[in-house]
């Protein structure tokens, strides 16, 4: 008999709460209309100046998504056709996405037990070729950037930051995005920092990437009537920015409850091992939570359990990148990157966003003890 159903609890988006109080968008929105600047401008160039603040370094360049903030750096570094970049399996499809657009062939390195590239196994990867290294700030956590910016020295390999889902973590009290010649970030409605569809930032320390990045976005134009290179358009929407300059005030706020809600998972999870194991924190790391993810035993069974008693989790995600259709004409195949394929097959993210309160943390817990006692 199928079992009925329960009504969402603990929902794993929050936008509905997040623009609950509409008026001031609005009001933004409206003298934006009424300003007609709709395409760069000042709302834009106050966005990026806060976002580069937040960052920890003198230049950000809005673009239109964070796809395009990892393909334009990879522009920007003069990537080019068969160029290798290396970078994980453990990523969302852009971080390859962006790699393909440009030309650049991934040379994929296994993960390691916090989810994040296994920057120990670097070295025998780079080759002739290789000309980036672009690691991937996964859920929220920083990778081990003392080794990677000792490896970037060493054999003078740039490194591109996907910190897409990474946005107020922090390194040895550094912001992600801070420690590559760029770091990448996405304002998908999904992120810790959202807008109202998609938007990207890129930002970065060298005067002379951020105006090569400033050409690309913007047909190469350096002015209205000198067009110095070919480029792209892909400028943020102004109206994405107006979006951003509010929300961006609340990061604090959003890195606070997910902070609380983690760290109560996280200690009434340990409970419950070796059912679900939490993987390891790293002391230097503050991690955002862009999203709590464990490993779970039975993970298809739990993830059905929770999803019938109200709780929202999900997979982030089932099936690795480099297994995927898309990567057939990389030629690698099943057993390539262990680490990454058995973490795919025990992965469980739970909801744990700035709008969920600790009792819906606790019905959570509760459903997941529930279902390894019975
Ligand atoms: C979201 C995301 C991207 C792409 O960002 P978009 O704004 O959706 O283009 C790239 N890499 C990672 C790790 C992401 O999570």
């Amino acid at each position: 008999m199928a079992s009925k159903k329960k009504p969402v609890r603990v929902p794993f988006s929050y936008l509905q709460d997040q623009f609950k109080n509409l008026d001031p968008f609005l009001e933004d929105i409206r003298r934006l209309v009424k300003s007609t600047d709709f395409t760069l401008g000042r709302e834009l160039e106050r966005f990026e100046s806060e976002f580069a603040q937040c960052c920890a370094v003198p230049y950000a360049v809005g673009v239109n998504s964070g796809t395009d903030a990892i393909f334009l750096s990879l522009k920007a570094l003069n990537i080019r056709t068969g160029d290798e970049v290396i970078t994980t399996p453990m990523t969302f499809y852009a971080t390859i996405g962006a790699l393909r657009m440009a030309g650049a062939v991934p040379r994929f390195v296994d993960s390691n037990d916090q989810f994040l590239l296994d920057v120990s196994k670097i070295r025998k990867c780079i080759t002739a070729k290789t000309r980036a290294i672009l690691p991937v700030h996964y859920y929220g956590n920083i990778c081990d950037m003392d080794e990677l910016q000792k490896i970037s020295k060493e054999y003078s390999i740039p490194i591109i930051e996907d910190a897409c889902q990474a946005f107020g973590s922090l390194y040895r009290e550094k912001p992600a995005g801070s420690f590559g010649t760029t770091g990448c970030f996405s304002l998908h409605p999904l992120k810790n920092i959202n807008v109202w569809g998609d938007a990207g930032m890129i930002v970065t320390r060298s005067k002379k990437i951020y105006k090569q990045l400033l050409l690309l976005r913007n047909h190469g134009l350096v002015h209205r009537d000198r067009c110095l290179s070919f480029g792209y358009n892909s400028r943020m929407d102004t109206l994405q920015a107006v979006i951003g300059n509010r929300i961006i005030k609340k990061l604090p706020g959003i890195l606070r409850q997910r902070a609380r809600l983690s760290s109560f998972y996280d200690r009434e999870l340990s409970n419950l091992s070796p059912h679900i194991t939490i993987p390891p924190r790293n002391p230097l790391v503050r991690h955002s939570f862009h999203l709590y993810v464990v490993r779970a035993r039975k993970r298809n069974q739990l993830l059905e359990f929770l999803n019938e008693n109200g709780v929202e989790a999900k997979v982030h995600y089932p099936i690795p990148i480099h297994l995927q259709p898309a990567a057939r004409t990389l030629s690698y195949s099943k057993g390539d990157f262990p680490v990454c394929e058995k973490d795919c097959r025990r992965i469980i993210t739970l909801p744990c966003h700035q709008h969920l309160a600790l009792e819906q943390a606790e019905y959570v817990v509760r459903c997941i003890r529930q279902f390894y006692e019975q």
